[in-house]
């Protein structure tokens, strides 16, 4: 029996990781559920796993909480704050740590999850995009398990030999890893009608039901951006061994081809229960609940290249990575602040990406030594952000 925490329980991860687990409870019972602020779906949640723990990260509604949980008639603990969230990540009776905090609110928590030799199913991107070396070297020195959790990840860990050596792509005769992404809802726009997209229309994801962050991302293709970084770190790439393919339909997760010719892909339809049950079983293979994939109607496939003008972002995430830690937690930081900024109305779709070039490009070469060092740079980055987000309202005044 293992006991898993899932950090992030309320998201589309969190609630896709539920089904899974809830599937083999001879295999599996929750030890806590975490959430920012959603307390009716985390005691609804607690209602079907019976966890030992529930922590709320938004301390603001800690008494609100408790007094629903009394009124539930729930026996569980109920925790709040920051604290409390890497301590539920790191106690000694958790065997697997489901890391789906979106953004660098992730960071810390995931972090205390490796320091404690967990095997950590990472769906927290950002944390790895923000920590990297830190966060790789720390999972060896405690011992921690890191499974890749993000579907395109987790196709090349499934596709790469089972010997494969941290970044020698040489000895297995890899010649190159395909990151494939669908290109996003606004694929087909005209170019000069992005800057009018909504953030409902940028929501609309084609293939995948995702948070609002991710799905903007998705838009921008900055998902893929940080999807190229998570890959440097997860398998040790350098930027050459990577190629961005589009591919709209979303099947093929992403692949690796090899110097014979051959060609590896991981196909299955577009649900994240697969690479969820893939991580939590592996090395076995479990149930997901994920439909049988139907080729009579998956006939279609189609493959493209992606366009620099139409995705900046991707080009810029590929440009920080090459640059080194302190532009990629930049990156990370300003993107973070600027989805945010477009989801509230403040600035258009494209001025995204505008947010992030000048953030990054301000936002010059700095050590980053320690998490201390990255949380208090993602802060001074965060704030640079705001200010660009603020002198683009002052000129449209
Ligand atoms: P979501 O927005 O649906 O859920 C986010 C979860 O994080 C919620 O439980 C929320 O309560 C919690 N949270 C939000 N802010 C927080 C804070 N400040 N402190 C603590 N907890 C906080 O997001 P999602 O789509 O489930 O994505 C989660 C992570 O998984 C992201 O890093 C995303 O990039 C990654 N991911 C998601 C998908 C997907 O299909 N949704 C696919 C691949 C990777
Ligand atoms: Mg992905």
């Amino acid at each position: 029996m293992q006991n898993i925490c899932i950090l992030g329980a309320t998201g589309s991860i969190g609630q896709s990781t539920i089904d899974v687990v809830l599937r083999h409870p001879d295999l599996y019972q929750v030890y806590a559920l975490t959430a920012h602020s959603q307390i009716d779906k985390l005691l609804e949640q607690a209602k079907l796993c019976q966890p030992k723990y529930l922590v709320l990260s938004n301390g603001a509604s800690y008494q609100h909480a408790k007094q629903a949980l009394l009124a539930s008639g729930i026996k569980t603990e109920l925790l709040s704050g920051a604290q409390a969230l890497a301590d539920v990540a790191s106690a000694h009776e958790v065997d697997v740590v489901m890391a789906a905090i979106v953004g660098g609110a992730g960071l810390l928590p995931t972090i205390a999850a490796v320091k404690a030799g967990k095997k950590v199913l990472l769906a927290n991107k950002e944390s790895l995009v923000m920590s990297g070396e830190l966060f790789i070297n720390a999972a060896k020195e405690h011992g921690a398990t890191i499974l890749p959790i993000d579907s395109e990840h987790n196709a090349i860990f499934q596709c790469l030999p089972h010997d494969y050596q941290y970044g020698d792509l040489a000895s297995c005769g890899i010649s190159s890893i395909l990151l494939t992404g669908s290109g996003g809802p606004f694929r087909e726009t005209p170019l000069n009608r992005l800057s009018e997209m909504t953030p409902a229309q940028a929501c609309a994801h084609p293939n995948w039901d995702m948070g609002q962050k991710i799905s903007v991302d998705s838009a921008t293709m900055m998902n893929k951006g940080l999807e190229f970084i998570e890959a440097r770190w997860l398998f040790g790439l350098q930027t050459s061994d990577i190629k961005v393919v589009l591919h709209p339909q979303s099947i093929i997760h992403s692949m690796v081809q090899y110097c014979d010719g051959s060609v590896l892909a991981q196909m299955g339809n577009p649900d994240m229960r697969t690479p969820i049950a893939h991580g939590l079983a592996f090395p076995k293979r479990i149930d997901s609940g994920v439909k049988p994939l139907d080729f009579q109607t998956v006939s279609n496939f189609s493959f493209d290249e992606p366009e620099p003008q139409r995705y900046p972002n991707l080009y810029l995430a590929i440009e920080a990575s090459d640059a080194g830690q302190y532009a990629t937690t930049a990156l990370n930081a300003a993107n973070e602040v600027a989805v945010a900024a477009f989801l509230s109305g403040q600035i258009g779709f494209s001025q995204i990406a505008q947010v992030n070039q000048q953030c990054v490009a301000q936002m010059q070469g700095c050590q980053l030594d320690d998490i201390n060092a990255i949380v208090e740079w993602d802060k001074e980055c965060r704030s640079q952000a705001q200010q660009i987000i603020s002198s683009y309202s002052r000129e449209a005044r």
